[in-house]
């Protein structure tokens, strides 16, 4: 239906050679996908070229005023050696809820989804394969008139670049410590709090030093009105296992939907776990754990799938959930959305998308 134009390079580069030392994000395949819009033409000249800079004016919307989104899945690979990616669509239908938001425009969903499969057959053989491994994918949009006013640009670009990332947790599931930032807030309804928008992240970046400072892996954002509702983590949402009830807070404009939220929440039902998105605050939190009835807090989200909290803590106080441990459900979770994403366990809702 698409046919996207190839250019393969002719500089490979030498791929890592130990897939337990990829970390994240920090090395790049051998091609990318671009194409660029322009109002009143549309998109045109969706391509696969070899992966390098882009030479840009200074005076580019995009470095002064942030008019960018992005997108991250990732692409398996399955036992048998195939490729598979999850729930691709989903992200791409969110990038086009975020460019409709920041006033850019939207992408064709199955375009870009044959431009991301024409990327992913050129490099193949950089998705890593030892377990837990994975190619980490960043579809992004970028504003790119050159002018200072403001206003929504007339030309943009979009791309897909992909870097192999290894294993969130190469010594398994493990809790970390989680800082509810007291003052500083993220995002609030009727902002831009539900795309991914880079400046959401520019946002976040102090609030996540000063909590690395307290000796806390992540911050834990309340609402930007009454400083009181959980609203989520960093890149991830929030569960919580209160007396037997999964909770999770709505999506009322200020958080991000993720992909993997979704995913928890029809998992939960599918095993006959009651679960509720809900509003709740920090206070709530702290007197369940109070009460013995908090029995599970997990973050979710693409990068680390599931990542238990084994510590809170809130202005003087901390608590310890599930003694520190892995809950049952957590666990429960993580294994069955990866394994659903290698390809180990049977998918039932038809999540996957095999490749090849
Ligand atoms: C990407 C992201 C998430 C998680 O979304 P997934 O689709 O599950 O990866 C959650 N919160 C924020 C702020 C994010 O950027």
């Amino acid at each position: 239906m698409y046919e996207i134009p190839v250019t393969l390079t002719q500089n490979p580069k030498k791929k890592p050679e130990d897939e337990s030392k990829l970390g994240f994000g920090k090395i790049f395949t051998d091609h990318m996908f671009v194409m660029d819009y322009e109002v009143g033409r549309g998109w045109y000249d969706a391509r696969v070229v070899p992966y390098g800079p882009f030479v840009m004016d200074p005076a580019t919307t995009v470095f002064h005023y942030a008019q960018e989104i992005f997108e991250g899945m990732k692409c398996y690979r399955r036992q048998d050696g195939g490729l598979q990616l999850f729930r691709p669509r989903d992200n791409f239908e969110r990038m086009n809820r975020s460019a409709a938001r920041m006033g850019m425009p939207a992408v064709d969903v199955e375009q870009v989804l044959a431009g991301l499969i024409a990327l992913l057959k050129a490099d193949a053989d950089w998705v890593p394969s030892a377990p837990g491994t994975s190619l980490y994918i960043r579809p992004t949009m970028i504003a790119t008139d050159v002018m200072l006013g403001v206003h929504a640009s007339h030309n943009y670009r979009f791309y897909i670049i992909c870097s192999p990332s290894g294993a969130y947790y190469p010594k398994g599931l493990a809790p970390v410590g989680i800082y509810v930032e007291p003052e500083l807030v993220r995002a609030v309804k009727g902002g831009v709090g539900f795309t991914k928008t880079g400046g959401n992240y520019a946002a976040s970046i102090l609030a996540g030093e000063l909590a690395k400072q307290k000796g806390y892996e992540q911050v834990l954002w309340l609402d930007g009105r009454e400083n009181k509702y959980i609203e989520e983590v960093g890149a991830m949402n929030m569960f919580f296992k209160i007396n037997g009830t999964l909770v999770t807070p709505p999506l009322l404009g200020s958080i991000l939907g993720g992909i993997t939220r979704d995913s928890i929440i029809k998992l939960a039902k599918h095993m006959n776990l009651p679960v509720e998105e809900r509003s709740l605050t920090v206070q709530d939190v702290f007197d369940a754990a109070e009460r013995g009835e908090l029995e599970e807090a997990f973050g979710s989200g693409t990068a680390a799938v599931v990542s238990p909290v084994g510590r809170l803590a809130w202005n003087d106080k901390e608590i310890t959930i599930s003694g520190g441990e892995i809950g049952a459900y957590t666990q429960k979770f993580y294994d069955m959305l990866t394994g659903i994403q290698f390809g180990s366990v049977q998918d039932p809702f038809d999540w996957v998308l095999k490749i090849d």
